[in-house]
């Protein structure tokens, strides 16, 4: 029942859960001067900042997600990038304050037993198997 009272409730419940890293996002493309769009109900950023930053990672990202916040380098990455990052927005949604260092501790036991913290982590299986589907 996706249009129930309930699932509308947890609908709002996982914004607020997610709010902390939500805001944290907002401030985050404020300072670096973004462009803002909302996307089905969640803020997409880009900026020429925001891609300098993004192509400095240890994997280059077209785009990551923080809270209900898409950031990408450009439009065209949001818009190629939107299914997977959705993923992510419902594991924050469902992880909340929690997930920042779920994905990170994944991460780091994956690469401390000599596999790949990002592709192996499920956070990341998640998101790709979506991809897949295309
Ligand atoms: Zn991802």
């Amino acid at each position: 029942m996706p249009n129930s009272r309930f699932h509308r409730c947890l609908i709002v419940l996982g914004y607020l859960w997610a709010s902390p890293n939500s805001l944290l996002a907002l401030a985050i493309g404020l300072l670096l001067g973004g462009r803002f769009k909302m996307v089905d109900g969640v803020v997409e950023i880009h900026g020429k900042h925001i891609a300098r930053i993004l192509q400095r990672f240890p994997n280059p990202a077209a785009a990551i997600t923080i809270g209900h916040v898409v950031m990408g380098q450009t439009l065209r990455m949001l818009d190629q990038t939107r299914r997977h990052e959705r993923v992510h927005v419902q594991q924050y949604a469902r992880w909340g304050p929690f997930f920042l260092p779920a994905y990170t501790l994944a991460s780091g036991f994956l690469y401390a037993i000599g596999r790949d913290g990002y592709r192996d982590n499920p956070f990341e299986i998640e998101a790709f198997a979506v991809d897949d589907l295309r």
